[in-house]
């Protein structure tokens, strides 16, 4: 097909002229205007719902409402090197008398010996009240 404005030769594709814009006259021979009609392709957006894989392990163990999840081992290593300190009480979250501890020795060391025994004989509780085994 040849531009009648300029000449030019054009791709029957061309509705205007490449070279100088000018509108091509195709007569009979003009394409038909094809619609791609890309609705049907496009899937509809989706939230992609993520799911952990199978191998997935929750880090953190569920929540006990009776058993500590604090190590028994280490209140008591803490209670009975730091006891005097109350470093075994920050240890389990109980903070307010960890404090009084720190400041008193312990109670005068009173508390510290109760809190040894309950350790050990799994009686001692962290700041919510669970038994630390
Ligand atoms: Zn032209």
């Amino acid at each position: 097909m040849e531009c009648k404005n300029c000449g030019a030769e054009v791709g029957s594709e061309y509705r205007l002229c490449p070279y100088c814009r000018t509108e091509i006259d195709y007569g009979d021979k003009q394409p038909q205007n094809v619609v791609i009609n890309n609705y049907y392709n496009s899937s509809p957006s989706q939230p992609v719902r993520e799911t952990p894989p199978s191998s997935f392990q929750n880090p953190y163990p569920p929540y006990d409402p009776i058993k500590s999840d604090k190590s028994w081992t280490v209140t008591l290593l803490l209670a009975l090197v730091f006891g005097f300190f109350g470093f075994h009480r920050f240890y389990v979250g109980k903070t307010a008398t960890g404090v009084v501890y720190f400041f008193t020795y312990g109670i005068f060391g009173f508390g510290w010996i109760i809190d040894v025994i309950n350790i050990l004989s799994k009686n001692f509780t962290d700041k919510e009240g669970r038994k630390i085994k």
